[in-house]
């Protein structure tokens, strides 16, 4: 038995072939990076158009990848949201056509619990009550669940999420899109010597790092000629600092057995490392998603999709812009 996604909320054409257990058969990630790069960020009529190009080519190798037929599927998970409204509804009204033409039940998946279950892939990771990371382009949270079935939200960024800071310091520094690992790259060349604030350290469990990028722009704006590597290591100094401080304290609240650390920015390697010292140090397992799985991808939207059809959830295939963790 296996499940087809399909994933589109942003700038990534993506389908995948997943079994019950995970395992992936195909995944298949067209990326439009390059379109993009030239804007600084995504241009959403740029991305819709390109997944109307992309869609079905992106779901046939997925197939041909696998090997398999369209009759050896059971269900077809699509992303309904969050994201941006055109792209989305490009996937969606892509995996009803599919569904309609291999009589195909079509479950429509919150995109954020697909990076969640994206620790999962192709091997059993995640042991539970455990506490989520979610650190993506358009999110920065905590979570905290139970068991499989239990989500809470626990904290949440008040304005920019981690990812999005990294793009646009990547952005002042006129390093192009996306900018998380032409940061991380330069970072490790430089030196933490700015002392860039830690914001809302001492508040809760919710976040806030518009007002890091501020200082970033400022610090530039008061001496255009520092060393754009040690910008970009007091940068990730202070949003590394604040993320695996933020962890600890929801690890104190909310004791678990694994940390799961998910999302684009979770592809860091500064912040796999650091994650893993506090992992360590408090005796909870660090769960990660393999690094390819790590940015957005079809193969967790079918996994999702999987727990849906357990749940007997996912029959809204309205696209949305919004949609919280807690959600199906
Ligand atoms: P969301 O899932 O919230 O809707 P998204 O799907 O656009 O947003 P992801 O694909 O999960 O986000 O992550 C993209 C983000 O991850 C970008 O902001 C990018 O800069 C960041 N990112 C990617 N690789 C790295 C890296 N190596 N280090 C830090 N950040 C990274
Ligand atoms: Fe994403």
């Amino acid at each position: 038995e296996l499940i087809l996604g399909i994933e589109s909320s942003c700038d990534d054409t993506a389908a995948a072939v997943v079994a019950e257990d995970g395992t992936v058969l195909s995944s298949v990630i067209v990326s439009q990076a390059s379109l993009h790069d030239r804007y600084g960020g995504v241009y959403p009529e740029v991305a819709s158009r390109a997944h109307v190009d992309k869609a079905i080519p992106a779901v046939r190798m997925a197939i041909e990848d696998a090997g398999i037929r369209p009759k050896d599927l059971r269900a077809i998970g699509v992303t309904r949201g969050p994201g941006l409204i055109g792209s989305l509804m490009v996937g969606v009204d892509t995996a009803r056509g599919l569904g309609q033409g291999w009589g195909l039940p079509v479950l429509g998946i919150n995109h954020l619990r697909g990076h969640l279950r994206s620790a999962d892939l192709n091997e059993r990771r995640v042991s539970y009550p455990a506490l989520i990371l979610l650190v993506s382009g358009g999110h920065t949270l905590l979570a905290h669940m139970r068991d499989q079935d239990t989500i809470s939200l626990v904290g949440s960024t008040r304005d920019d999420s981690v990812g999005e800071a990294y793009d646009k310091v990547a952005r002042m520094l006129g390093l192009g899109y996306p900018g998380g690992p032409v940061i991380d790259r330069l970072a490790l060349q430089g030196q933490d010597r700015f002392g860039l604030p830690r914001p809302m350290l001492g508040d809760g469990l919710n976040f806030s790092f518009s007002g890091l990028k501020t200082a970033v722009r400022r610090l530039l704006e008061s001496d255009p000629n520092l060393e754009a590597a040690d910008v970009a290591a007091s940068f990730v100094a202070a949003c590394l600092d604040v993320l695996t401080q933020k962890c600890e304290r929801a690890l104190v609240e909310y004791p678990s057995e694994s940390l799961v650390i998910v999302g684009g920015v979770a592809a860091s390697p500064q912040l796999r490392e650091v994650a893993g010292k506090l992992c360590e140090s408090l005796d909870v397992k660090l769960c990660l998603p393999p690094l390819k799985w790590s940015t957005d991808n079809a193969a967790m939207i079918a996994l999702a999709a999987w727990d849906y059809v357990r749940a007997g959830q996912g029959t809204d295939l309205a696209p949305t812009s919004r949609l919280s963790i807690e959600q199906y």
